[in-house]
Formats: structure tokens, C-alpha cells, sequence
């Protein structure tokens, strides 16, 4: 039987590269492939000269071969010695068809599950999460099995070796032409059985308890960090390794800051007069008071800036500021000469040359020149 051009087979040019190689085998095998042809006995035959054509020119070695000798490269021991050989399908073939069908090819020998990961939600005060905390946290879980160590079987005995899938985990299957790969229906695919289970875990390798744990919760932290402590999860089955424990933070509101990453936000009222003349106040820092020097003249909502008495980063070594905003107080419950006072002190202001309200006569300029729009 003289045999057809590998390149002819899969109808690419010479100098094709290797993704053209590829993209070409794709294609003819979603058309020869056994699982789709139903039994065509002349299309099998295609699938395989596509196939044995594949796996020349998709090895950089074969495929030079090819080049040089033709098909004699691969004849009576030649070079290589790759193509043809009958109905045993190579190693490629899982890998290739494992993304053109979407079955699980070449997945090989099942691990042992690892156990679940396990959250745990902590509350914090702001002080508390600006500072860090030691914590003792009491977390329900599965730990390994003491009694047998965690293995599931009996104390004195131990797990035997599948006798169905001789430990592989896996079982080959006959499908018509194909031998699939299978989870060993005796184990579960985990090559080994128990005989004489232990009786503190029913043969899990694992029990339920509460656990314990001390946490070191970080200066810094803020709502949505975690802390991951490994292997603190749950244990896994049958002496399978833990997972991981997360101990998610959350941290409550504060009645006087509020944290936006590493900066705190206060309000700080303070009198007109203050306001007015400038003078000290006190600020509230996490760290304790702190004199704020308010300059003369100073309207509402002004902001002040405390350099470096915000929160220290988690990440890095930065430190956020603390934002003072002052608030002017209007003055309640005024006696009569206070009142009067003030009256006084309104009349000088609006006798004298001088303007004392920065923004009311911007605001009634505004005004008026709103009102003469309407009219026009
Ligand atoms: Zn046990
Ligand atoms: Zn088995």
C-alpha cells in the first residue's frame, strides 16, 4: 500500500507551521472521528492516516525526518520509528482531544482531596483594628482522626491496596475502539481500601470538633482583609491534607471617625467667636487628644489636616492623616444682654465701611442677578 503525503493528508503546505499543523489535525478529526463517524468503516481508516500524519509533522524531529527520507524515515526501524501503529492510540491524543470533545483525556490518577477551606468572620473596633488584636477564636470543624492517626482504618491495621485498580485509582474501560480511563467504582479512585474501619471515625480519618485558635490580627487591618492561617481547615479525608483557614475581618463603625483606606475623617464643632478670632481647640486622635490651631477667620466645613494620625498601612509602612473638619456651632439659649450683645455687634458690623461676610454679599450679587434674568 503506498501511502499518502502527511501534508497532503491534512492538506497543508510545506512550510506550514506548527499551529497551522494543528489547527488542520482539529479539523479532520471532528470529522473522522470514530465517536462522530458511527462505525464507518473507510472513515476510521482516514482518522487514522490524519492521526499517524499528525503525530509526524507535529514532532520537530519526525517531521525533519519526513522532510529528508520521506515516509521511509519511519520504515523497517528507520528513524524515529513513530507512525502506524495500529489501533493504539498515542499520548497526544488525550491532550488534543481533550479540549476538542471536552472530555476530562490524559486527567490521569486522582489526588487525594485536600480539606475544605473554612471562613471565619471576625467584628473589630476601629481601635482594635487600627492597633491589632490578639484573638482566641473557637472554630467548629473536622480535625484527623486521632485513634488511627488519620488514616481510617483500625488501630493495628491499615488500608489495603485496591484490588480492583491495583492502587492506580483509575480503571481502564473498553469503549469500542477506545479505552477510556475511569474513576475506580471500588475506592472512589483513591487506590486504597478500608477493611477494618476505625471506630472513633466510621473509617473518615477524620472527626468533628471545635477547635481552638489563637489569631494575630495585624495592626492596620480594614474591612475585606483576611487572614489566612494554613492548614487550620477543615482535615481532609482519610489523612488528605487540611485546608485553610480565613479569618475575615469586619470593622464596626466608630462613633467619632469614619475610615476611608488610611485616612480618618472627624467633625469638630467649634464656637463662632473661635471661629472668628482663631484660637486653640483639642481634637480627638485614636491615639488621644491633640491641639488643633484654628487661624483667625476660619469659615464652616473647613478642612484640617493632621499629617500622620490616621491608620498605619497593613501593607506598607505608610500612616495615613486624620481629617479634621470643623463645624461653626450657632450659639443657643442666648440671655438677654447676650442677645443684645450680639445686636450691637450686628450694627457695628453693617455701619462700618468694612465687609464682614465673605460670602453672603457674593451670595446676594448671585441673587440679584438672578432676579434681573427672570424680569428680561
Ligand atoms: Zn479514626
Ligand atoms: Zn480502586
Amino acid at each position: 500500500m503506498s501511502k499518502r503525503d502527511y501534508y497532503e493528508i491534512l492538506g497543508v503546505s510545506q512550510d506550514a507551521s506548527e499551529k497551522e499543523v494543528k489547527k488542520a489535525y482539529k479539523k479532520l478529526a471532528m470529522k473522522y472521528h470514530p465517536d462522530r463517524t458511527q462505525g464507518d468503516k473507510s472513515k476510521e481508516e482516514t482518522f487514522k492516516e490524519v492521526k499517524e500524519a499528525y503525530e509526524i509533522l507535529n514532532d520537530d524531529q519526525k517531521r525533519a525526518a519526513y522532510d529528508q527520507y520521506g515516509h521511509a524515515a519511519f520504515e523497517q526501524g528507520g528513524h524515529g520509528g513513530g507512525g502506524g501503529h495500529g489501533g493504539g492510540f498515542g499520548q497526544d491524543f488525550g491532550d488534543i482531544f481533550g479540549d476538542i470533545f471536552g472530555g476530562g483525556g490524559g486527567r490521569g490518577r486522582q489526588r487525594q482531596q485536600r480539606g475544605s477551606d473554612l471562613r471565619y468572620n471576625v467584628d473589630l473596633s476601629l481601635e482594635d483594628a487600627v492597633k491589632g488584636k490578639s484573638l482566641e477564636i473557637k472554630v467548629p470543624t473536622y480535625v484527623s482522626c486521632e485513634p488511627c492517626d488519620g488514616s481510617g482504618a483500625k488501630k493495628g491495621t491499615s488500608a489495603k491496596t485496591c484490588s480492583t485498580c491495583h492502587g492506580h485509582g483509575q480503571v481502564q474501560m473498553r469503549q469500542g475502539l477506545f479505552a477510556v480511563q475511569q474513576t475506580c467504582p471500588t475506592c472512589s479512585g483513591k487506590g486504597k481500601v478500608i477493611t477494618d474501619k476505625c471506630t472513633s471515625c466510621r473509617g473518615q480519618g477524620r472527626v468533628e470538633k471545635t477547635k481552638t485558635l489563637s489569631v494575630k490580627i495585624p495592626a492596620g487591618v480594614d474591612t475585606g482583609d483576611r487572614i489566612r492561617l494554613s492548614g487550620e481547615g477543615e482535615a481532609g479525608e482519610h489523612g488528605a491534607p487540611a485546608g485553610d483557614l480565613y479569618v475575615q475581618v469586619n470593622v464596626r463603625d466608630h462613633e467619632i471617625f469614619v475610615r476611608d483606606e488610611n485616612h480618618l475623617y472627624c467633625e469638630v464643632p467649634i464656637s463662632f467667636v473661635t471661629a472668628a478670632l482663631g484660637g486653640d481647640i483639642e481634637v480627638p486622635t485614636l491615639g488621644g487628644k491633640v491641639k488643633l490651631k484654628v487661624p483667625k477667620e476660619t469659615q464652616t466645613g473647613k478642612m484640617f489636616r493632621l499629617r500622620g494620625k490616621g491608620v498605619k498601612s497593613v501593607r506598607s509602612s505608610s500612616t495615613g492623616d486624620l481629617m479634621c473638619k470643623v463645624v461653626i456651632e450657632t450659639p443657643v439659649n442666648l440671655s438677654g444682654d447676650q442677645a443684645d450683645l450680639l445686636r450691637q455687634l450686628e450694627e457695628k458690623m453693617a455701619s462700618s465701611s468694612k465687609k464682614h461676610s465673605p460670602k453672603e454679599s457674593g451670595f446676594f450679587d448671585g441673587v440679584k442677578k438672578f432676579f434681573d434674568d427672570l424680569k428680561s
